[in-house]
């Protein structure tokens, strides 16, 4: 790290910071110019751990501290040259093939759910979405169907063999979730409730750690961290649209944080269109846009009659759309050296 002390401060001062530095274990390397003095800590405990930086800024003669290191290791680009790929059940995220995950918002029905798996497997769909435990901003709408909605999930699993994401609220539910689903999915609501990522880390079911909606690239990057700290290295990561002034969507999707995750991290990262938007009309857009800046996967809201559907009915595509955007995206998949 970089100390950057104030410029009145005085030689016993720095011999101060340097000797708290010093016991931390860093080697220390005072700078002194003409106005002001600043320290060069290296070696130190990785990503700051003990809180030093912090420390430090209490004390009134140090003005500021870079740290040099990031703030996660096991989720960083330098942790692991390679692009990781997870295997679910024989489909690989985070290879060649851009893979597409889609299905219903929430499982409301038997029927809804298998003839919507029916319809995008069918239409080149490899993984089935579906939430049978949905956050919901309020208590009075939809909760989902729970457990039953579990079943069903395995049951159309069963029937189409697509492997299934869905999302897991609540710690006490991941043993539970895990007897059904391929892949947890961790919502935005979710991803920074801690002792939940420390749970999914427990367990080697593959994990979609979606971004909190007000979350930065970096903020969204620790908390993978603390699944993969934990030894579940099966980590995704899904951009979902943030919190922006912008009303007219439902969400600011940032196409930007895919690259950008990705020349942090070696992690796979998705796009999901549906939630970044809140508009059916725009999805097909997105999923053009997603595919050209490096997706590894979309996942993708589809039901049979979105008119009728019990959660987030406005941005959930047809089929009919669905098959003529899984054309669009299939030329933009070749151009950029991927396929689908
Ligand atoms: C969803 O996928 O239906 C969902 C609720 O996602 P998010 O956590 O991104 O809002
Ligand atoms: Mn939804």
């Amino acid at each position: 790290m970089i100390v950057v002390l104030h410029p009145e401060s005085t030689p016993a001062q720095v011999e101060e910071a340097s000797a708290f530095l010093a016991e931390r274990g860093y080697t220390v390397h005072p700078i002194r110019g003409a106005e002001r003095t600043v320290i060069a800590a290296a070696g130190g405990a990785l990503a700051d751990e003990p809180g030093a930086s912090e420390q430090l800024l209490a004390l009134a003669f140090v003005e500021t501290v870079h740290l040099i290191d990031k703030p996660y290791k096991l989720a960083a680009r330098a942790y692991r040259k390679e692009p990781t790929v997870i295997d679910v059940r024989g489909v690989s995220i985070g290879g060649e093939n851009v893979v597409i995950m889609a299905g219903p918002c929430t499982v409301e029905s038997r029927e809804q759910l298998l003839e919507t798996a029916r319809e995008v497997k069918r239409l080149g769909a490899t993984v089935l979405r579906g939430g049978a435990y949905k956050p919901s901003t309020s208590p009075y709408s939809f909760q989902g169907m729970g457990i039953e909605g579990l079943k069903l999930l395995a049951e159309a699993r069963e029937e189409t063999g697509l492997p299934v994401i869905t999302e897991v609220m609540d710690l006490r539910n991941v043993e539970l979730v895990c007897q059904y689903a391929d892949i947890l999915q961790i919502g935005t609501r979710n991803m920074q409730n801690y002792d939940l990522l420390r749970e999914v880390g427990n367990v080697r079911t593959p994990v979609c750690l979606k971004r909190g909606m007000s979350a930065k690239i970096e903020e969204w990057l620790q908390a993978a961290e603390y699944i993969l700290t934990r030894g579940n290295p099966n980590v995704m990561l899904c951009e979902r649209g943030i919190r922006t002034f912008e009303t007219y969507t439902r969400n600011t999707l940032d196409l930007s944080a895919v690259p950008a995750a990705k020349e942090l991290s070696h992690l796979p990262v998705i796009v999901d269109p549906s939630q970044g938007t809140g508009r059916a009309s725009l999805v097909q857009s997105l999923c053009r846009g997603a595919v050209a800046v490096g997706a590894d996967a979309l996942l993708i809201e589809v039901h049979p009659h979105p008119e009728r559907a019990l959660k987030d009915g406005p941005q959930q595509v047809t089929p009919e759309l669905f098959a003529r955007l899984m054309d669009e995206i299939r030329p933009i998949a070749r151009a950029v050296g991927r396929t689908l």
